[in-house]
């Protein structure tokens, strides 16, 4: 049996691996990444974030076709089915396992189809789909496998109207009515693609408010739109048990109420891919989400181990599990590129969109700090009404002596792009990172970007 040696194998091609890989490459080292799908991209493309996203951006077109005026010279405003903007979501992922697959052969990295796991801790199995065992040596490993849904026991999966954010992109129909339960980002991101396709949603919170981590009124805005567009959002509600039905599914709660739905969407939780990788052969210990944890170096506790991404819990998110991957493997290589992933901006594909850098209203009140409020409203901007985009604001908080900002809070039309701008400043050192950047700079007109001048201004108005 041949053994293949290596100086870095990596488990995983979502962004974690593939930031690995690649960082690791570019340094010289001789790489393999090892994926249990037949193609690259993790489940970020596979299921995640690029299906996702792709279902939201069609679903926003034909919301646009819905209800912008100038499109009924062409046809009455109808309906698209779920199965009708998954072949456009099918497109993008197609496109983009292309793109990436390149990366792997230009770079030199030996891409390795199969489940792996350690035989040791510089030995690693590759299951292949034909029942092959390939056999790989390396120096180093960095595990990059991702997480998937968490599936209680008593919740049936195999029940045909019972779904997960997996899963769900198999669905063949439009449900009239969909019960999506679990409140939290995927949860809200979905109970937006469904809405806008004119599915009636009810969207069960554990909590008192939507996503609590953001600015409060954000959240606010979020709910009130979802509302707005025949979303049901149930606060601080537990499901007892979920009865499945020839015709659909009957969810009980805790507080008693009943809610019958065509499916139900199950977005409670996500638990790390850990179970098929062998780490008890190798002394790794998983937590009860069956994550691994990690030092600041992204090493686990075995010394030539490391991980990244979402396997290794918080944040969870594509942007962050590329960065955490490039550094660990920056760890290994030490070509300077290792850092701590912490500054991350909160990016939410809700209908509107929302986005978030820095402190928001609630954490600076209870720190006492003395800051103020600019605001601006997309209403009123000439960008937001050309592009028949009203929904938003952007919010900025600043000292109200210093003027630094400490804060960009977003919602509505390029919401995630915009944020960027905020960040950078933030990021500045000195008079640089504060509020007259927006006022002494020349925006371009019209452009969203634009709101942080406006909303600059409307700060500094306060000021007295
Ligand atoms: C519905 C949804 C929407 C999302 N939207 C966003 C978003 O808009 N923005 C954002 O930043 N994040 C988003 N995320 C989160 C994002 O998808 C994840 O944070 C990201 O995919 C994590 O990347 P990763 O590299 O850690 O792992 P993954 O992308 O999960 O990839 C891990 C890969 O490893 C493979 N694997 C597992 N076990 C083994 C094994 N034993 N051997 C070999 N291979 C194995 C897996 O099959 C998978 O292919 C979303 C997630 C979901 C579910």
């Amino acid at each position: 049996m041949a053994v293949y040696n290596y100086d870095v194998v990596v488990l995983g091609s979502g962004p974690a691996g593939e930031g690995a890989a690649m960082n690791a490459a570019k340094a010289g080292r001789k790489v393999a990444v090892v994926d249990d799908r037949r193609e690259v991209g993790g489940n970020c493309t596979h299921l995640g974030t690029i299906p996702s996203k792709a279902l939201r951006h069609s679903v926003r077109q034909i919301m646009q076709f819905n209800t912008n005026p100038m499109f009924r010279q062409i046809g009455e405003p109808r309906w698209f089915s779920f199965p009708d903007v998954l072949k456009s979501a099918e497109r993008v992922i197609a496109k983009q396992v292309t793109s990436r697959t390149g990366y792997y052969a230009r770079n030199r990295i030996d891409v390795f189809f199969g489940t792996g796991s350690f035989a040791d801790e510089q030995t690693i199995e590759v299951v292949c789909p034909n029942g092959v065992l390939e056999t790989l040596s390396a120096k180093q490993v960095i595990i990059a496998t991702g997480s998937r849904p968490y599936r209680p026991a008593d919740v049936d999966f195999n029940h045909p109207r019972v779904y997960d954010s997996d899963t769900i992109l198999t669905l063949s129909h439009t449900p009239r009515r969909l019960i999506i339960y679990g409140a939290g980002v995927i949860g809200s991101e979905y109970a937006s693609i469904f809405s806008g396709l004119g599915v009636l949603v009810d969207l069960i919170d554990n909590r008192d408010q939507l996503l609590s981590f953001l600015d409060s009124e954000i959240s606010d805005a979020l709910s009130y739109h979802l509302r707005t567009n025949n979303v049901l959002i149930r606060h601080n509600e537990e499901y007892e048990r979920i009865e499945g039905l020839d015709n659909g599914v009957i969810l009980h709660l805790k507080s008693g109420k009943k809610i019958k739905a065509d499916a139900l969407l199950w977005c409670n939780g996500r638990t790390g891919n850990t179970d098929k990788l062998g780490l008890e052969n190798i002394g790794i210990h998983v937590n009860s989400r069956g994550q691994v944890q990690v030092d600041e170096h992204y090493r686990t506790e075995v010394e030539n181990i490391y991980a990244a991404g979402d396997v290794i819990g918080w944040p969870s998110l594509a942007s962050a599990a590329a960065d955490q991957g490039r550094s660990a493997a920056g760890s290994i290589v030490d070509n300077g590129s290792w850092r701590i992933v912490d500054d991350i901006p909160t990016g939410i594909y809700t209908i509107p969109e929302i986005s978030s850098i820095g402190k928001n209203e609630h954490e600076l009140t209870k720190a006492k700090i003395p800051y103020e409020v600019g605001k601006a409203f997309f209403k009123s901007m000439a960008r937001a009404q050309i592009s028949h985009e009203p929904v938003g604001m952007l919010k900025i908080l600043f000292h109200r002596e210093t003027l630094e900002v400490l804060g960009v809070h977003c919602f509505g039309y390029q919401a995630s792009e915009i944020v960027h701008i905020g960040q950078a400043i933030m990021n500045q050192k000195g008079e640089a990172n504060t509020l007259k950047y927006f006022v002494n700079t020349t925006f371009n007109y019209p452009t969203m970007a634009e709101a942080y001048r406006v909303a600059a201004f409307d700060g500094l108005n306060r000021l007295f």
